[in-house]
């Protein structure tokens, strides 16, 4: 940023206390993220507790009518700078959020989705949605209670979409799957269609060890130049990624017995969100604008670019193919082709996370349609295995057999985080963007690939463009302020077509 100055008395004010609210969050974070990694399972109803009253003294402590006013006043103030304009901004959402919602309110959302964690887990085990069904009825209707008390325009899906993407509507998400979804059903008829087309690939069967895939993870986040002084990496089902200051950032992966690229994309892309938060310009740290939370899909944008643009590209395998073959000895066998197309396999596929590039947003598109027709009312919670099930047949192709790979495979709706996953999607458009804008002032990404000078090079263009606002700007006028052009979907899919119509040689 030109310059992160803090000028202004009243905005000087306001930031000297919320330093206290900052140390609060701090402390929290550590303690959640303890609570989703290491805490002896009988630990966790205390833990829940404790939270529960640090997040009821967050709201008081920012409650405070000394501190309401000081953000009043501050709105007021002519000739603010983009930092000072940026950090009123978002506390002026926070106080929307604390003013609107009762405590009462939060206490039962908080009491629903600690029961309907455990459900969903049991529901998920046990392959019966019915274990389910009644806690996440509890959920739409608290949802949409939510919705009511925050306000919004059209839709009470709007309101929800906001927590999760500033700004975001239904409208706009729909106008934006509208307009990938035709493109990408073409591309991926005429994978299916080509004589190259498998559904299967001989490495998803091949098992590994899990401590030597530990060593290839941090061998991956070694030639990304991520120090450990700085990071942690540890182990949890579902990959997450925190931070807690600028210099004490932590991601998860997970192990399974085989198909080892799951865990490294999961590495991947957690490192991705991780870098974010550290490449933030150091005088945000201790302010509103270091939470990068507001703006999911700036978030998933980085973490789907190194994920995919990175992690599955030709450069990358050859890279790192040394450390892969030390996984398992039988890997020898695979040269850098073999381990390219594994990576890059398209095929529908039923569980989300284990999709491709390409089918990847039909997941996304049918949970969209879905959680938006339960917050307006168009379908009930007792139909949605069936409802899961014409979902899939109609996008993809396929059905599943059961539940648990079915309308249970997700946590996000037993967290009470229904609007979060047109963000997934919107974001992986917005990284093929930013490829385009990085390749136009840094050449071939490929060449970048090549060398840890390279990577230093992506970073720290990536850092110029996005990491140091923290969360100054809104994703729509970042991406305006940065690249000089609206979020235009046509950037990520000239990507996809060059890179798979290449892959499966389509003319
Ligand atoms: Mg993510």
């Amino acid at each position: 940023m030109e310059m992160v100055q803090f000028n202004n008395p009243t905005i000087k004010e306001i930031l000297e206390y919320f330093k206290t609210l900052w140390a609060l969050g701090h402390l929290a974070g550590v303690a959640e993220w303890d609570l989703r990694t290491y805490i002896p399972e009988d630990g966790v109803t205390a833990r829940g507790f404790a939270l529960a009253k640090a997040a009821t003294l967050q709201q008081k402590l920012f409650l405070d009518k000394k501190f309401t006013e000081l953000i009043e006043k501050a709105e007021k103030e002519k000739n603010l700078n983009d930092c000072e304009k940026g950090a009123v901004r978002v506390l002026k959402r926070s106080l929307r959020h604390y003013e609107k919602l009762p405590p009462e309110f939060i206490e039962e959302f908080e009491k629903t989705v600690t029961e309907a964690d455990v459900a969903w887990r049991q529901a998920k085990e046990k392959n019966d949605f019915k274990i389910f069904e009644k806690h996440l009825e509890k959920i739409v209707e608290l949802c949409i209670k939510k919705a009511e008390y925050l306000g919004y325009d059209k839709s009470p899906y709007d309101a929800l979409l906001d927590d999760f993407e500033e700004g975001l509507t239904a409208k706009d998400a729909e106008k934006f799957f509208a307009s990938i979804k035709k493109p990408l059903k073409k591309l991926l008829e005429q994978i299916k269609n080509s004589k190259k087309y498998k559904e299967k690939h001989a490495l998803e069967k091949e098992t590994y060890d899990t401590e030597k895939m530990k060593i290839l993870n941090l061998k991956a986040l070694e030639f990304f130049q991520c120090s450990p002084r700085r990071l942690r990496m540890d182990i949890s089902a579902h990959p997450f990624t925190i931070y807690f200051s600028l210099n004490d950032a932590r991601i998860t992966t997970r192990y399974g017995k085989n198909d080892f690229a799951r865990s490294l994309s999961a590495t991947v892309h957690e490192f991705g969100h991780a870098l974010y938060g550290m490449q933030c310009n150091e005088k945000l740290e201790y302010t509103p604008l270091f939470d990068t939370d507001l703006s999911l899909v700036i978030h998933e944008s980085q973490s789907r670019f190194w994920e995919n643009i990175i992690g599955r590209s030709g450069e990358f395998i050859k890279k790192i193919r040394n450390e892969i073959i030390k996984i398992n000895p039988k890997f020898n066998k695979y040269g850098t082709d073999d381990l390219h197309e594994y990576f890059n396999l398209v095929r529908p596929s039923l569980i989300r996370t284990e999709a491709d590039e390409i089918t990847y947003h039909f997941h996304i598109m049918i949970r969209f349609e879905i959680e938006r027709a339960l917050i307006e009312k168009k379908i009930k919670v007792k139909d949605l295995p069936e409802v899961w099930k014409a979902k899939y047949k109609e996008h993809l192709g396929i059905e599943p057999k059961n539940d648990s790979e079915g309308v249970l495979q997700d946590v996000h709706w037993a967290h009470g985080a229904i609007g979060y996953f047109p963000t997934y999607s919107i974001g992986t458009f917005l990284s093929g963007l930013i490829k385009y804008e990085m390749e136009h002032d840094l050449g071939n990404i490929n060449n970048l690939i090549k060398s840890k000078a390279g990577i230093n090079q992506i970073k720290a263009w990536l850092k110029e463009k996005i990491h140091q606002y923290g969360s100054t700007y809104p994703m729509k006028e970042l991406v305006k302020k940065s690249f000089k052009k609206d979020l235009n979907t046509s950037y990520h899919m000239d990507y996809l077509e060059r890179k798979y119509k290449e892959q499966y040689n389509i003319k």
